[in-house]
């Protein structure tokens, strides 16, 4: 019963959205745009992420797994590298608002390594709660408002991907969550590879990272709900 004891006396509080994500373990961070000073480092990166563009190596964040690479290994060209967990793209509006404080999400594995899924599956521990802010997973997409895609979505999950999207009712928005789903990432030359996501369903909004962390996935829920300013998303979260 120690154990029980320690963890009464020790309670985990629930994190807020404003929580630092420079905090060891809250996120990854990600290579910056840095300008260019020597030779391009372009053959560095395994996924083929950096671009030079006008005197900057650029970065495709649809295409980094974040493996530092570039950042560690080239002193003259060494990538800048940024904190932070704001990383979605939007390209689609919000719901309406009559989705502002509930939101069901239907999840579908398309060929996930099992990372991208543990995080969103986070989201539902006490730690980050996503049940206070009126998202809530659902087993079936008939009741589902966002469709959330992880994986590259192999030639098996074709069909699973496209019904699910299909079974839905309007309005609805689809999630492609990691750089498998964005771009294929390391699975990307695959045989067994049909994907990414957008070649199947259309993309509402865009979640890049190798896995996203908790919060970056925190944050695209909620810019979808309505919520984008710093205040807005802390005015939401029960503290
Ligand atoms: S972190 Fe890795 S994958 Fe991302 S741009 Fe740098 S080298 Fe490429
Ligand atoms: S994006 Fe990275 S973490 Fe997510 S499924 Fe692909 S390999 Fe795994």
């Amino acid at each position: 019963m120690l154990w029980l004891r320690k963890g009464l006396n020790q309670p985990m509080k629930t994190l807020t959205t404003k929580l630092s994500s420079t905090l060891p373990g809250v996120s990854p961070g990600r290579p910056a745009p840095t300008p260019l000073k020597d030779a391009p480092p372009e053959t560095i990166c395994p996924t083929q992420a950096l671009r030079e563009h006008e005197g900057v190596m650029d970065v495709d964040y649809a295409r980094c797994i974040h493996c530092r690479l570039c950042h560690q290994q080239n002193a003259k060209n060494q990538m800048a590298w940024e904190e932070g967990h704001q990383w979605t793209q939007m390209t689609s509006p919000k719901l309406p608002d009559a989705f502002h404080h509930s939101v069901h999400v239907r999840i579908v594995d398309a060929g996930d390594c099992g990372a991208c899924l543990n995080e969103l599956h986070q989201l539902a521990s006490p730690v980050y709660s996503l049940h206070r802010l009126g998202i809530a997973f659902t087993p079936t997409p008939r009741d589902a408002d966002v469709l959330v895609i992880t994986g590259p979505v192999t030639v098996s999950m074709k069909e699973a991907v496209e019904e699910a999207y299909h079974a839905m009712p309007s309005p609805k928005r689809v999630m492609a969550v990691g750089t498998c789903a964005l771009s294929g990432g390391i699975f990307a030359s695959s045989f067994s590879i049909v994907g990414p996501v957008e070649r199947i369903i259309p993309v509402d909004i865009a979640v890049p990272g190798c896995p996203p962390p908790p919060l970056a996935l925190l944050d695209a829920f909620q810019r979808l709900m309505g919520a984008h300013s710093e205040e807005q998303l802390a005015e939401r979260v029960r503290t």
